[in-house]
């Protein structure tokens, strides 16, 4: 039987979509279908699905993996999707704001249930309740997950940023996001921003499918796109303390257009003579700019000015 479209799924349960919570439903189950396709899914897969809103992506999730944890902030969507999926014990649905969660220990902590093949396997109900990101210890409990996501486009960064730096980051990410948005997380050098190095570090990233506008309701005002992350099991510059690298990058971005010798003295708050020998240390050219260094080159930056500013702070 065909399932209901979004249209009839509104109809139905007598929704509106919410523009402050970046609805906008996907519509086009071509489109549907290759995004968990991109994902690799198997029944040995956990997926944590980021906003399933009326669960036209989360029915192509739990028909593929053996299960599918959904976080939702609406909460008139949590009835709707619980009712829909009451006969899938492998999907559950938490009501929770994403940014306020850590992610690992949703996969932990919710009820247990797993599919294999034809038959259920259930498991304990939570213990406690839904973790803050406070207490961001790993939990021993989480097992590996994937994120599958149509992302609410306000948070985008926000989210990125939460699941890649979370205790325990998901293996893999196939989200929609904005197509501008997506093409600067995949540049090269040349196009680098704080954002693109910021994912990178983390991730191999590619956009493996353009989505247009249309394939949405209501139609949004931009095209999408969707992002593959397959997450480094080490960032990529393994020498260079994470705390230090972000240090260096967001100097060398803080004034944009001017020289790496400028923008990273003023926003490290050390001499121009330290920072072109830093420089010159790292084989990078002081006259550079922030958009054309490599993830290595500020990984040797951070590095070698890293370990200078350390002992000027010391
Ligand atoms: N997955 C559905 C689809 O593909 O049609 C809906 C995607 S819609 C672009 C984004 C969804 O994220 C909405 O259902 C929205 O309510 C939800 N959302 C927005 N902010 C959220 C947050 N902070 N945490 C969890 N879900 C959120």
């Amino acid at each position: 039987m065909k399932p209901p479209s979004v249209f009839e799924l509104m109809r139905r349960f007598d929704l509106d979509p919410k523009k402050s919570l970046g609805q906008n439903f996907l519509v086009d189950e071509s489109h549907l279908a290759r995004i968990a396709a991109a994902a690799d899914l198997s029944p040995a897969d956990t997926v944590l699905e980021i906003g399933p809103g009326l669960g036209v992506l989360t029915r192509h999730l739990a028909a593929q993996a053996g299960r599918v944890v959904a976080v939702e902030l609406d909460d008139r969507l949590i009835p709707v999707l619980q009712e829909l999926f009451a006969d899938q014990p492998h999907v559950s649905f938490v009501h929770a704001d994403i940014l306020q969660v850590d992610p690992a220990s949703l996969i932990a902590d919710d009820k247990v249930t797993r599919w294999q093949g034809d038959k259920v396997i259930v498991g304990p109900s939570p213990q406690s309740p839904v973790p803050s990101p406070q207490s961001p210890v790993p939990n021993p409990q989480s097992p590996p997950y994937k994120v599958v996501a149509n992302l609410p486009y306000y948070i985008t960064s926000a989210v990125l940023r939460h699941l890649l730096e979370a205790s325990q980051p998901p293996t893999l990410a196939v989200v929609m996001v904005q197509r501008e948005v997506a093409q600067r997380i995949v540049a090269g050098p040349g196009d680098m921003s704080l954002l693109a190095i910021g994912v990178q570090f983390y991730a191999e990233a590619k956009i493996v499918q353009k989505v247009p506008a249309g394939a949405f309701h209501p139609r949004p005002k931009v095209d999408s796109a969707v992002l593959r992350l397959d997450v480094r099991p080490q960032p990529l510059v393994a020498d260079a303390q994470p705390a230090w690298y972000f240090e260096v990058v967001r100097a060398g971005f803080g004034q944009k257009r001017k020289q790496l010798r400028n923008s990273l003295a003023a926003g490290l708050g050390i001499s121009k003579e330290t920072t072109e020998a830093g420089l010159i240390a790292a084989g990078i050219d002081p006259s550079r700019r922030a958009e054309t260094l490599s993830l290595a080159e500020w990984g040797a930056l951070a590095k070698g000015v890293g370990e200078e500013i350390g002992r000027l702070r010391d």
